[in-house]
């Protein structure tokens, strides 16, 4: 599992979801809003913290990969000591 430090996201390690959908409109007229979702550009990314169920949408900018000795699969916590044996 791939996790990711996200830009203003207090330090919890995160890992990416996939790109946020864009809704598309077939016919580009005020009449009719037919279309269909998409996947956007990337440029905007659905992720989720570890161990928690809450989905945000931020910049795919914001998103640094994470080595795995940076983050704890305990907590979640990047940076926190405990968790699985890590001693160096
Ligand atoms: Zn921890």
């Amino acid at each position: 599992m791939t996790t990711y430090r996200v830009k203003g996201m207090s330090g919890i390690a995160c890992t990416i979801l996939g790109p946020v959908k864009v809704y598309e409109r077939w016919v580009l007229d005020d009449e009719s809003d037919e279309g269909e979702w998409c996947d956007g550009d990337g440029s905007r990314v659905r992720v989720r913290m570890v161990g928690d169920d809450h989905i945000y949408e931020v910049d795919s900018d914001d998103c640094t990969p994470l080595e795995e000795h940076e983050w704890c699969d305990g907590c979640g916590q990047i940076g926190c000591g405990h968790g699985s044996a890590r001693e160096t």
